[in-house]
């Protein structure tokens, strides 16, 4: 396995396996992998195939985080990415600097103005000009035929495809199916964060979404009713505080007044200063 760090020779080896119609599958993260990350390498492999070349990307993009947040605590730990990246089978690690993403004077950014809005967007107003930003220029860095990206950050993946069919950017977005552990929490480098009660309350937000799609396995249920049921679920925890809970069509994520089978529910609990997420069509 390669570590590339700079820039430029990241974008000098993507021209040279480009050159020579080598195909390239890219998934980005913020490192301190696990089993879902490397799931989503595993998907990359399997899309370019043994002759293709498998890049992840490890890096803790400032510009997505709030000043309120947690990019100076975000878990870090290279050494043991590395390995795990090497064993998972990638190709190419770039994990460049903020020096090399962001030089002095670095100034333009990119943003959606409609999917972006709700749920995460309106939780966490700049977080998605930060994303797109960064992927946009990972993109441009590490020019993939195939970037894979988690279902576990549902929205994330909308908007990250709606930025590639407006921009026109030669690739195709594949989105991977959420990793759990074994009592249902999604997998997350956030769960670090969880005391041993929060860790055990945690799994309400799996434990929603399943209470959600039995709500409407045999008719519609207005969403009002719906968001209140699960707010009252949540509120039995006493570790847990509901950011927000959202019923929407997957495809164009408009807020659904009747929910039904085959919308999708997506929910943002907070224990403490931890914020987790999680999604599921119904
Ligand atoms: P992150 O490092 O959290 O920015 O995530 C990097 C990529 O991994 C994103 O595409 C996420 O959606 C994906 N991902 C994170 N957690 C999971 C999971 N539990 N299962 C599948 N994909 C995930």
């Amino acid at each position: 396995m390669r570590i590339v760090t700079s820039v430029a020779a990241m974008q000098r080896l993507a021209k040279e396996f480009k050159a020579k119609n080598v195909p390239i599958g890219f998934v980005p993260t913020m490192g301190y992998l696990h089993e879902g990350h490397l799931s989503l390498v595993k998907r990359a492999r399997d899309l370019v195939g043994n002759t293709g070349q498998v890049v992840a990307s490890i890096y803790v993009n400032p510009t997505q985080f709030a000043p309120t947040e947690d990019l100076s605590k975000y878990p870090r730990d290279l050494a043991r990415d590395k390995k795990l990246c090497r064993d998972a089978g990638v190709d190419i690690l770039f994990v460049p600097s903020d020096k090399e993403m962001y030089p002095a004077g670095y100034s333009t950014y990119i943003v959606e103005e409609s999917l972006s809005k709700t749920m995460e967007g309106a939780s966490r107003p700049t977080h998605f000009r930060g994303v797109m930003t960064i992927v946009a220029k990972l993109f441009n860095i590490v020019l993939p035929e195939v970037a894979v990206f988690g279902q576990k950050d549902f929205q994330q993946a909308a908007v990250i495809q709606k930025m590639v069919t407006d921009l026109n950017f030669p690739l195709r977005i594949v989105v991977a199916p959420t990793v759990r552990e074994s009592d249902g929490l999604a997998m997350s480098s956030r769960n670090k964060y969880l005391s041993p009660a929060q860790r055990e309350q945690a799994t309400i937000l799996s434990q929603s979404l399943r209470y959600a799609r039995k709500a409407v396995l045999k008719h519609p249920v207005s969403a009002a009713q719906l968001k209140s049921e699960v707010a009252k679920l949540i509120s039995e925890k006493n570790e847990a505080r509901l950011d927000y809970v959202a019923f929407f069509d997957p495809k164009t994520l408009k807020p659904a007044e009747q929910v039904k089978r085959g919308d999708q529910i997506a929910l943002a609990v907070f224990f403490g200063k931890t914020r987790l997420i999680d999604n599921a069509k119904l």
